[in-house]
């Protein structure tokens, strides 16, 4: 019988008073980690991964760039996978204080019908995409389980994936949307730390952060063969979250064994009316750390980098652990048929076309991949 994901982190010390970790972190040795980098790489312990993400770590992430990169081509082959994200809606109920989106922001909220969100997808097929990613606030009322799987059905003509960043649904809903096309969910704790969430997450349905936690298990249940996880870097110390997430994916991995785990990296970037200054912001070689040592621990997860990252960063890590990017998006409602910018969530940072990415892949010796699933694959249960 496996632990339930908050039981687990609770008696890891890793929901709660987390500063054991920090002594640990700080006490590894540079002998430690040149030991640690002997062993074979892609297995996760939590002992491992602290060495990784210590700050002795950085003078190691040479080697472990070596290391990440041999990993990756050995399981991953030299492809880049990539998707576009099509926003449906930016009406919320939450009040996130690092969104733009959240309740109290003022500015024109638009909503999609299904004949307008298709419109979107014709401009994201037409620039060759087959996989794309749903995202929208927490707009129950008119994002409903309906809503999702009627644009999914007309979707998979274009679409041999399609996949999720909504809000936390029901084990029954997924099901639904599952059945419909639906393939994957990604859906960010945001921060594994409970009282720092709570300051982040003053009201609305987000605010229950054990409801969050839980919700990788109704998607995973569900069936869905992508799960995705991530938190939102800036809101907590990175090294700290990296842990609580290592062992949330290590948690789902073994009890949804037929899915695949992958890592998203976002880091917070300027938003709509968003003006707090944050104290945990995560620089790019922290970044880079990070992302080194998930791979080390996780073979075969897939690691997830979007356009809110620079160019050049983004062909430098597309070189050495990462599996799956997206490439021009638009991150309002609308985006694809209109050049209107109002009701952007974030602001990108790399702007270039797909064809221009697609081709920077290319010139690094990767391939890059526009189609790698379809669900005639599926053998019914939802899963290879
Ligand atoms: S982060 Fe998501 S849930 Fe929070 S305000 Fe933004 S759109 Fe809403």
């Amino acid at each position: 019988m496996i632990q339930d994901i908050k039981t687990q982190l609770a008696e890891m010390n890793l929901d709660g008073n987390r500063n054991c970790w920090t002594d640990r972190l700080q006490a590894i040795r540079p002998e430690e980690l040149e030991k640690e980098l002997q062993n074979p790489a892609g297995r996760y312990t939590i002992d491992r991964l602290v060495r990784l993400l210590s700050p002795a770590a950085k003078d190691f992430l040479e080697p472990m760039a070596r290391q990440a990169q041999a990993l990756t081509i050995q399981r991953f082959g030299k492809t880049i996978a990539l998707y576009a994200p099509l926003y449906v809606s930016n009406v919320c109920v939450n009040s996130c204080v690092y969104c733009g989106y959240n309740r109290h922001t003022k500015f024109q909220r638009t909503r999609l019908s299904i004949e307008q969100a298709l419109a979107e997808a014709d401009v994201i097929a037409s620039e060759g995409f087959r996989d794309i990613l749903l995202v929208s606030g927490e707009d129950v009322s008119f994002i409903t389980v309906e809503y999702l799987a009627g644009l999914a059905q007309k979707l998979r003509d274009k679409f041999s994936s399609i996949s999720l960043e909504i809000y936390p649904m029901s084990r029954q809903q997924y099901q639904q949307l599952f059945d419909a096309g639906i393939e994957g969910v990604t859906l960010y704790q945001e921060t594994y730390d409970r009282q720092l969430y709570a300051q982040y997450h003053p009201a609305g349905p987000k605010r229950d952060y054990d409801h969050r936690l839980e919700s990788p298990d109704h998607f995973s249940a569900a069936g869905m063969r992508r799960i995705g996880l991530g938190v939102l870097l800036g809101l907590a110390d990175w090294r700290l979250e990296t842990l609580a997430l290592a062992q949330h994916a290590a948690y789902l991995m073994k009890k949804y064994w037929r899915s695949a785990v992958s890592f998203s990296f976002p880091r917070l970037r300027p938003a709509t009316c968003v003006t707090e200054q944050w104290p945990y912001l995560v620089g790019d070689a922290d970044l880079v750390q990070m992302m080194l040592a998930l791979r080390l621990c996780f073979a075969d997860a897939g690691i997830v980098l979007s356009t809110r990252e620079r160019a050049q960063l983004r062909d430098h890590l597309v070189n050495l652990c990462v599996t799956r990017i997206s490439a021009g998006s638009k991150t309002n409602p609308g985006g694809y048929t209109s050049d209107d910018p109002t009701g952007r969530q974030f602001e990108i940072a790399d702007d270039r076309p797909p064809a221009q990415i697609a081709e920077k892949i290319r010139s690094i010796g990767r391939e890059a991949v526009w189609k790698d699933w379809d669900r005639a694959f599926c053998d019914g249960q939802g899963v290879i």
